[in-house]
């Protein structure tokens, strides 16, 4: 198998390292991540300046790696096209320091440039560590990774979807197994706060202060926080089809005027 691996922490993360070793195991692996820390730059793209990819010495031995001074979307988009136009089976983003749950995966650069995948047709794989932390151990994720991997491709119901996977920051004994999730309902609350410089102007600063708003089991926020790794299944697909067949049997659309 050919495999792309991204993130949106930057090339020079634990996470994107730990995620590069585990998939050597299914294949040959090449890497393209931003130069820098990227996170919640969602499909953002590079269009008023041009782009540029730095073959660098990867800490771990891969087939080829570049460092890209753009988005995660960027690196995705310019590694399925230009630098590895060979397709890759399989496209993998990650390991993300933070979880990326319910409307997390619309702000997401982890999940955005999983998606540029989708978009090309290719499999893809989203991981997220629900730690903040720099030096959080990666270990039982990347054990988690290589069963999750091996479960997916063994289902292709799952051909061609995104899978949003997020581990629980818990050791491995106590992580529960895996569960099959949907995106969390959350609202983030008084999220930003006010402070001031020397000069005495404000500035504001983003918080995320969560509330979940259901607690279903079937909810990414409820699995994780319960102990297990969620997997959500995502497409692109986001027509509310639902409300296109109420109106239609209101047939009430606008005439030509
Ligand atoms: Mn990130």
């Amino acid at each position: 198998m050919r495999i792309l691996v991204s993130n949106d922490d930057g090339i020079f993360s634990k996470g994107i390292l730990a995620l590069a070793e585990v998939m050597s195991a299914f294949g040959e692996v090449f890497v393209v991540a931003p130069d820098q820390e990227r996170s919640a730059s969602s499909h953002s793209l590079t269009l008023k300046n041009p782009l540029r990819a730095k073959m660098v010495d990867f800490p771990y031995p891969v087939q080829m790696a570049y460092a890209v001074d753009g988005t995660p979307s960027d690196c995705v988009k310019l590694a399925l096209s230009t630098l590895f136009p060979e397709r890759p089976d399989l496209v993998v983003t990650g390991i993300n320091r933070g979880s990326n749950l319910g409307v997390d995966v619309f702000y997401s650069g982890t999940v955005a440039s999983a998606m540029e995948a989708i978009f090309e047709g290719i499999p893809s794989f989203a991981f997220s560590l629900a730690s903040p932390s720099f030096r959080a151990d990666l270990n039982p994720s990347k054990i988690w990774i290589k069963k999750c991997i091996e479960w997916a491709l063994a289902r292709p119901a799952l051909f061609g979807v995104l899978l949003n996977i997020n581990f629980p920051f818990l050791p491995l004994n106590e992580i529960k197994g895996l569960r099959l999730t949907r995106l969390g309902s959350v609202r983030y609350q008084g999220s930003y706060e006010q402070r001031f410089d020397p000069s005495g102007h404000p500035y504001f600063w983003l918080k995320g202060i969560v509330e979940v708003l259901d607690h279903s089991q079937e909810n990414d926020i409820v699995a994780v926080n319960d102990g297990y790794v969620s997997m959500t299944p995502l497409r692109a697909e986001m027509t509310d089809f639902h409300a296109i067949e109420t109106l239609k049997q209101d047939g009430d659309c606008p005439e030509k005027i």
